[in-house]
């Protein structure tokens, strides 16, 4: 564990100094976050005897980069580049810290009995504003929150359209939700479920290097298309 720490905290050392060396001076114009969802002794769902959520986030993160890598515009950073764990702190840490403006966290459903399926895309909700007493420097926070929002909105709405496009009749819709990785987000930020691996058919897709190469084609276009409507 101490090890798994250790690697951990000097990989996220090193991706901060490659991060502020790669910074807007080498020519892109935004840096996407991508997030493959677990990993390491964190397995998430199960797809296949041997294949967990771990290796298919990951697998579609990679790709999605390998396609972005082709963009001059866009700088594609991973929170994990490899099988190994990462804490939900760390990965905040990063959201902080990686100067990025949208941050995708990937992941897969289970659940809701063995006839759902599809993918379902994640917000965070407006705050209930109303609750409390406003302070100094609430409204510029305020501000920044529901302009992260809007834009976490109009993502959604993109990637929805886009993977419906590939993936017909298999959208959920999008929800505003409580989600930890999501909450208080310093910037754009939603999680998608791919499909379902509680479902069969999903669950044979998602693990098909096909699908994973449609699916990641997708969310890269939906990036490329987000990006252009915030110059
Ligand atoms: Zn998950």
């Amino acid at each position: 564990m101490k090890h798994l720490i250790r690697l951990t905290t000097i990989w996220l050392a090193t991706f901060f100094i490659l991060g502020t060396v790669n910074d807007r001076a080498m020519g892109y114009e935004f840096r996407v976050l991508i997030d493959a969802g677990h990993g390491g002794v964190d397995r998430g769902a199960q797809v296949s005897r041997r294949v967990f959520e771990k290796d298919v986030t990951l697998a579609i993160a990679k790709k999605i980069a390998e396609i972005l890598s082709h963009e001059p515009s866009v700088d594609t950073v991973l929170t994990r580049l490899d099988d190994r764990e990462v804490t939900l702190e760390a990965r905040r840490s990063v959201m902080k810290s990686a100067n990025a403006d949208l941050f995708i966290s990937l992941h897969i459903n289970a659940g809701f009995g063995m006839t759902a399926s599809g993918y379902e895309i994640y917000f965070s909700e407006f705050p209930d504003t109303e609750q409390k007493e406003p302070e100094a420097g609430d409204v510029i926070d305020d501000m920044l929150e529901t302009t992260y929002i809007n834009n976490s909105i109009r993502f959604s709405n993109i990637v929805d359209r886009e993977l419906g496009l590939v993936f017909p009749r298999e959208g959920r819709g999008l929800r505003g939700a409580p989600m930890a990785i999501l909450e208080d987000a310093p910037l754009a930020a939603v999680l998608i479920e791919l499909g379902f691996a509680s479902n069969v058919d999903n669950r044979r897709a998602l693990r098909d290097n096909n699908t994973q190469e449609r699916l990641a084609g997708v969310i890269a276009d939906s990036i490329k298309i987000y990006f252009a409507g915030a110059r």
